[in-house]
């Protein structure tokens, strides 16, 4: 009778609104549930293309980021030194009319003397759209320090790589081969698959120096020695080659393995395929035994046959990939010390991919046609499936290895095909199909194309008449002559050198390059505040943009802040990096579910202003007035080619409605917002495999405005531009490397993928230094926005530096101990701790956890101001001088990737100091530190 009245089941929102998250690079779909107007708690959406309703603990935690104390709340101008924090608010109008009066004068004389960079941001198309229209040539995003490795890699040999571009046939895969991984970027979605498979299984295969996360739950695990990873690979290959164990058929239909290439060693074609007058790769045909364009309706391409012309020997490429890995030198036992594995478990590894691809082979009753013409009546697929990411790609034999990887996967038949690795929409996408780099600077106007880029040769590097560079981060020149996605970690430092050239003002976005986003931290402090003798900063001007306050803001001179992810107009695109399935392609938006309660505004809004006030092209009406109001008018009324807009869902047709191509709909966000803010259209049955070859699907992809016209292409095991570089390093042809790049050319831009040693192994004694350090993103945390949210940073508030335990034995170490990690570089003291599945030679942490003092709202004593630490101090943009008079680049010497996970060190143990070291200055916070306990009631 007297018992309490308990209401079990309390009304926890009056609205819910659906949009896609931003706490991760995932993209889920996620029900924001509203209550007197404020969100009260974030649940995943069930309809959702990429989440199907899970949610991660990120996810979770978005209420506390939209909350967090660290948002920046006004526009600031810098009235202190650059570093010290000191700014004043002023007003957006104060803020545009400053950038505009630093960003006009220089667009009519020398636009090249703005660089403008964006971190992580998903606008890219966007911002590189604007930054075409102001016509400097110094644009990138963050992907030459994170994974242009992989991306680049992955389009030249076969029109896409891992993650947004694909992913596995998570239904019908039976083996999982999982390479080196950052598990923020890949969360929901491949932790959805794992559990797919596991439920199913399907085994999976680690392969990392380090056992977490997904690692941790794999069925066997490779505790792979790092940098290695291309070795491994390619002693794989070797052993599949040698049991015979390859896809002849796949290869002969769909790779460029029967593709002839020229022998003749004094030819200045040597290496280059044979083409006929309309420059198609040519082919022997096996039933006419005659030279015949691959693509010919009815050809069936050699694999074996040399063709002898003019005392010329052409040979299949197949014939030179054979040759190279049945080298001996790929044999297990030859690899296995270097790998840190076992010869026998190699062995069993490529004998278990050739039994699941071969024995276990699966076939679906599907009919397709393919791009010769030829009906089939199923799709057979070899079930072995590869994922991989940054963990491979952060070196500086990166693109070779992730090149290596996509070679095994076409050897073993397994991409697009079922229970192997499927594309996604607009991907498959060959290099040809991609614009070519751009730079052609024209005071006052547009530059004379897209900034970034796939170059077929040394004709499309991006070099002034004099040979110099002609962007600010070098990309596309001899050092790195296929860096598709710039080389952002470069910047400053060139910049600062005035090497190629000084520039005026550089403008960033989401990057926090004076702290966790660069090699180097304090070297690019120092850069970022060093004046010449006139008492002028050497890198005159720096506008940024972040909605919080993290390390970068204190080196700006003036600060745009941006909203957080509830409280903006975001578009995933199609033209972009959209959220399509391999079955689907789908795209999405976010939309402001709440007005931020700050003096801050959308990013991307803000640079439409800024167009119009510039007048530049894109942004303004031919009466001068401004084209866009804001990012959602852009978003709906922009278009890149005719019928072709950001968004591909409920655009306007002749008779209505229509998806894909048509014009724009003024009411295109409102449908987004009903469907749960995304779009989304299946793929037809019979073009869901198969794709670059699949006549359904090229017919369907142009439909849905992804081509304009079918593209089918071959695999390219053998890529020919890499060729015409080392033909150039030979001697052949107008443009040539300056002498003291030739050697590395010919040795790192192989058209056939190979392995060398990382080169900080050539830069350092191996004797001092022999510890390879690595850092990983943690699942909870994206970057550096987690470690400041309330909840997430109880799961993790602070970064032991984890050793294997005979690293800890052979340092008398302890947990809590603490250790002093020297590289060639620098210093850093930290604590440890022990781990046991762990490369015996490999020490890591967790990335981005560290913060300085007086930054995002922490108090000074926060754990991980004064216990968290950076590898980054450890890092140097450039190799040890190695006494040739030289100073190299620590990247990739094909795309300029940063060589993060290169790092070499020796380790010490030392007595516990207050705080780990290196102690930075604190930075005066312009947002102040947060309350002492935050919380709030939402609803009465
Ligand atoms: S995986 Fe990423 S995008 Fe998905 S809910 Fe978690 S944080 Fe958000």
């Amino acid at each position: 009778m007297n018992q309490p009245k308990i209401d079990t089941s309390p009304k926890v929102s009056d609205e819910v609104r659906k949009t896609t998250c931003y706490m991760c690079a995932c993209r889920c779909g996620i029900n924001v549930h509203m209550k007197d107007g404020k969100v009260a708690y974030i649940e995943g959406n069930r309809d959702h293309p990429i989440n199907k309703g899970v949610l991660c603990a990120k996810g979770a935690a978005g209420i506390m980021q939209v909350n967090a104390p660290s948002r920046l709340r006004a526009p600031l101008r810098r009235v202190g030194p650059r570093g010290s924090g000191e700014f004043e608010e002023i007003s957006w109008d104060e803020a545009l009319d400053l950038a505009v009066s630093w960003l006009k004068p220089i667009r009519e004389t020398a636009p090249e003397k703005l660089a403008f960079f964006t971190g992580r941001d998903q606008s890219q198309s966007f911002t590189g759209f604007w930054a075409q229209n102001y016509g400097t040539p110094n644009f990138a995003a963050h992907g030459g320090f994170c994974s242009v490795n992989m991306a680049a890699g992955g389009i030249y040999t076969m029109g896409g790589a891992f993650w947004e571009f694909g992913q596995p046939d998570w239904e019908h895969t039976k083996l999982f081969l999982l390479f080196g991984v950052a598990e923020d970027h890949d969360s929901n979605p491949i932790k959805m698959g794992l559990g797919k498979i596991k439920a199913r299984g399907a085994k999976v295969i680690g392969i990392n120096p380090i056992r977490t996360g997904y690692n941790a739950i794999a069925d066997d695990w490779v505790g792979i020695t790092p940098g290695t990873d291309g070795l491994f690979i390619l002693s794989l290959v070797h052993e599949l080659l040698k049991a015979g164990k390859v896809d002849l058929d796949y290869l002969a239909r769909y790779t460029n393995a029967p593709v002839l290439v020229n022998g003749d060693p004094k030819s200045p074609e040597k290496g280059l395929f044979l083409r006929d007058d309309a420059g198609k790769p040519l082919v022997i045909d096996r039933v006419t035994g005659k030279l015949t364009a691959f693509d010919k309706p009815g050809v069936r391409p050699d694999l074996h046959a040399s063709h002898r012309h003019a005392g010329i020997t052409h040979r299949p490429v197949f014939h030179l990939l054979a040759e190279k890995y049945l080298d001996p030198k790929y044999a297990p036992e030859k690899v296995a010390d270097r790998c840190g594995i076992k010869p026998d478990k190699i062995r069993r590894i490529a004998a278990e991919i050739a039994r699941v691809a071969f024995d276990e082979a699966i076939t679906l009753n599907q009919e397709w046609t393919d791009f010769r013409g030829e009906m089939h009546a199923t799709m057979t697929g070899r079930p072995v499936s590869f994922h991989a990411m940054r963990g491979i790609s952060a070196h500086s034999n990166g693109f070779q290895t992730c090149r290596a990887l996509h070679v095994l996967q076409i050897l073993l038949g397994t991409v697009e095909t079922p229970g192997g690795f499927r594309f996604k929409p607009p991907y498959p996408k060959p290099p040809e199909a991609h614009p070519k780099p751009h730079s052609g600077v024209n005071p006052g106007g547009p530059l004379n194309g897209p900034h970034l880029g796939f170059v077929q040769g040394p004709d499309d590097l991006m070099l002034k008449d004099d040979g110099s560079a002609a962007r600010i981060d070098k990309a596309f020149t001899w050092e790195n002559p296929m860096s598709a996605h710039g080389l952002m970690h470069m910047v400053i430092s060139n910049a600062h050198a005035g090497d190629p050239y000084k520039i005026d003002t550089l403008f960033m976005y989401m990057a926090n390059m004076s702290w966790n986003s660069s090699m180097n931290t304090s070297g690019v402090i120092d850069m970022l505040t060093d004046k010449d003798e006139s008492g002028e900063y050497v890198i005159p001007r720096i506008i940024y943009s972040d909605a919080y306050s993290s390390e970068m803001v204190a080196y700006a001179d003036l600060i745009l802040p941006d909203t957080t992810y509830l409280e903006r107009h975001d578009c995933i695109s199609l033209l972009d990096r959209p959220i399509s399935e391999a079955d689907a392609a789908a795209d999405a938006i976010r939309w402001p579910v709440i007005e931020p309660d700050r003096d801050v505004r959308g990013f991307q809004s803000v640079l439409c202003d800024l167009g119009a006030r510039l007048g530049l092209p894109g942004f303004v009406n031919a009466d001068g007035s401004a084209k866009y109001a804001d990012y959602a008018d852009y978003i709906v009324n922009h278009e890149r080619r005719p019928g072709i807009g950001p968004l591909a869902g409920w655009r306007m047709g002749e008779k209505g409605l229509q998806n894909g191509r048509g014009g724009a709909n003024a009411s295109q966000l409102d449908s987004y917002i009903k469907n749960g803010g995304f779009f989304v259209e299946h793929i037809p049955a019979e073009a869901s495999y198969y794709k670059p070859w699949n006549t359904a699907y090229q017919d369907w992809a142009v439909g849905m405005g992804i081509y304009d016209s079918p593209q089918p292409y071959i695999f390219q095991l053998y890529v020919e531009p890499l060729r015409k570089f080392q033909l150039a390093a030979e001697g052949h042809g107008k443009r040539q490397p300056p002498d003291h790049l030739r050697e590395r050319i010919k040795t790192t831009l192989d058209p056939l993928p190979v392995w060398y040693a990382p080169f900080e192994d050539g830069h350092v004694d191996p004797v001092e230094f022999p510890i390879h350090a690595l850092t990983q993103r943690p699942m909870a945390m994206y970057h550096s926005w987690g470690t400041q949210n309330a909840w997430l940073r109880q799961i993790h508030g602070h970064n032991p530096l984890y050793l294997p335990t005979r690293l800890m034995a052979e340092h008398k170490l302890s947990d809590g101990d603490w250790a002093c990690v020297t590289s060639a570089h620098g210093s850093i003291t930290v604590p440890v701790a022990h781990m046991a599945a762990l490369n015996e030679n490999t020490v890591w942490t967790w990335n981005a956890i560290g913060k300085r003092k007086g930054t995002w709202a922490l108090e000074h004593d926060a754990p991980e101001a004064t216990r968290g630490f950076l590898l980054n101090h450890l890092i140097h943009e450039l190799l040890p001088p190695k006494g040739d008079g030289l100073r190299w680049a620590n990247s990739d010497p094909v795309t300029g990737q940063a060589a993060w996970f290169d790092l070499r060190v020796k380790i010490e143990k030392v007595p516990a100091p207050i705080e780990a070291h290196p102690v930075f200055d604190p930075i005066k916070s312009p947002v102040g530190t947060g309350p002492k306990e935050l919380k709030w009631k939402v609803g009465k």
